[in-house]
């Protein structure tokens, strides 16, 4: 009798599993949640522990549920203290706390939530880019940012009046901007939805001729404060309608162009909630070959003439920073920057990155967030948003390193040749290159169905086999599994 509630407790021991920290730097090979710049977090069990207890110096910091969510939150006035949060670390005034943080104000905090899943730090991959040459279709791209097209952009999206994450203000604007992307040259368009009360993420996709791509990214949604509530008001002109202009102007400016890369242009909600929707969406394309991410958050308040744009990265991305940097000498020499390697600014969505091994870069107007409207209902243009000169030029900034990273295929106005016809072929989605009339048949030759004027096709209710989608004169076969 004994001897079996001995083997029953210890078996619920082993099962156990706890949150801990582990102070810099993690050995290789040690998977972690997210990394600061003095020590990274994780999971693992009690027996994983009693195997890593002589490599690494930790300190349990809770026992582990998958019900539990934890926060990373900094505080940005060394006065103010997370009130009625539960917290179980603290140090440098960063804190990990249990639960969601529903009283924090958001004035006073940035916020993170954790993720539930641990990974292996690995080296991003970089790539070559040349830098030393003006290229003419890079300069053709940026020539078309225009200040009006970027205000329109903003006022568009603080007329929405409210892109709280939780309402239907922000699922409007997403809505509104899947459309957009829609009507400008993308080869795929979708809304990404992670949790059913937030608005969902955009995705827009460039097929180049690799998978391997670069992305463009800005939040959303805004909040005044308290972004847990669906506040009602939440103008988010800087924050963060001047960072998604930018990626909407992306997207209008690059139409009709080729890049070797794939391109991607997402737009994150959820941010405000500590940055929920590229936290999801990351966690999902962990394994995708992302070479680097582009992320904008604030770009349009000046409070200092002239304004540099901040450039913030960690160690394995800064090769990024420095190609923005020099995209930006060469190619808009007027705006300058002003770079920083620090992986404790972790409080905007290229942090989401970060934590899959991905290279990521912020850019902000100022790192100290000096925006007085900031989380306000003061966030408006004329108010928060000041500067429409500062912004165009930021975001000229971002299109040359997005475009020369890349890399132009030749412009089609200089060659006006056919842009050869793809068929893409992912996870049980079919995308053509352009609208395409044909027929899918099954194996045995039978036919399935007849489409017109398509570009996705979706096999996914269909059962598993070989199929065969006929073009006029082309074809190609898909296994479906
Ligand atoms: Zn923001």
């Amino acid at each position: 009798m004994k001897k079996i509630i001995f083997i029953f407790t210890g078996i619920v021991l082993y099962a156990k599993s706890y949150l801990v920290v582990i102070e810099n730097p993690v050995p290789e090979g040690i998977p972690v949640i997210t990394s600061l710049k003095d020590f990274s977090f994780s999971i693992f069990s009690y027996e994983e522990l009693n195997q890593l207890k002589d490599k690494i110096n930790y300190q349990i910091i809770d026992e582990y549920s998958p019900d539990n969510i934890y926060y990373l939150a900094k505080q940005r006035f060394a006065d103010k203290k997370p009130e009625g949060a539960l917290i179980l670390f603290k140090k440098n005034g960063e804190y990990i706390l249990k639960g969601a943080p529903y009283n924090l104000d958001t004035k006073s905090f940035f916020v993170k939530k954790l993720s539930s899943e641990k990974r292996l730090k690995k080296n991003p991959e970089k790539t070559k880019n040349g830098l030393n040459f003006i290229n003419p279709t890079i300069q053709e791209i940026v020539s078309k940012v225009e200040n009006d097209s970027v205000l329109n952009f903003v006022i568009t999206l603080q007329n929405f009046v409210t892109r709280n994450s939780y309402t239907q203000g922000c699922t409007d604007a997403a809505n509104w901007a899947k459309n957009y992307m829609e009507n400008h040259g993308l080869d795929s368009v979708y809304l990404h939805s992670y949790q059913s009360n937030y608005a969902p993420n955009v995705v827009g996709i460039k097929w180049g001729q690799t998978d391997s791509c670069y992305i463009i990214t800005a939040h959303l949604d805004a909040t005044i404060g308290n972004p847990w509530w669906p506040e009602d008001t939440a103008p988010g002109a800087d924050d963060n309608g001047s960072g998604s202009s930018a990626v909407l102007e992306a997207v209008r400016v690059m139409e009709g162009y080729n890049f070797h890369y794939t391109v991607k242009y997402i737009l994150f909600t959820g941010e405000e909630q500590g940055l929920v929707g590229s936290g999801a969406w990351c966690n999902q394309h962990s394994s995708d070959p992302i070479l680097g991410d582009i992320n904008l958050d604030m770009i349009g308040y000046v409070n200092f003439y002239p304004e540099s744009l901040d450039l913030v990265s960690d160690n394995p991305s800064e090769w990024l920073m420095d190609s923005f940097v020099v995209y930006t000498q060469n190619y808009i020499p007027q705006l300058k920057t002003r770079t920083m390697v620090n992986p404790n600014f972790w409080y905007s969505d290229h942090s989401s990155f970060w934590d899959i091994g991905k290279s990521a870069i912020l850019g902000i107007e100022d790192v100290g967030v000096p925006n007085p409207y900031y989380h306000s209902k003061g966030d408006t243009v004329g108010a928060g948003f000041n500067s429409i000169d500062f912004c165009s030029d930021v975001i000229r900034a971002s299109v040359a390193t997005l475009s020369g990273l890349a890399r132009p295929l030749v412009s089609i106005k200089e060659k006006p040749v056919l842009v050869e016809r793809k068929i893409l072929y992912k996870k049980g989605m079919i995308y053509f290159s352009e609208p395409e009339n044909g027929f899918v048949y099954r194996v045995t030759g039978e036919k399935i169905f007849e489409f017109k004027k398509c570009r996705i096709i979706d096999l996914k209710p269909f059962k598993k086999g070989i199929y065969f989608i006929k073009l006029k004169n082309k074809s190609c076969r898909v296994l479906l599994f």
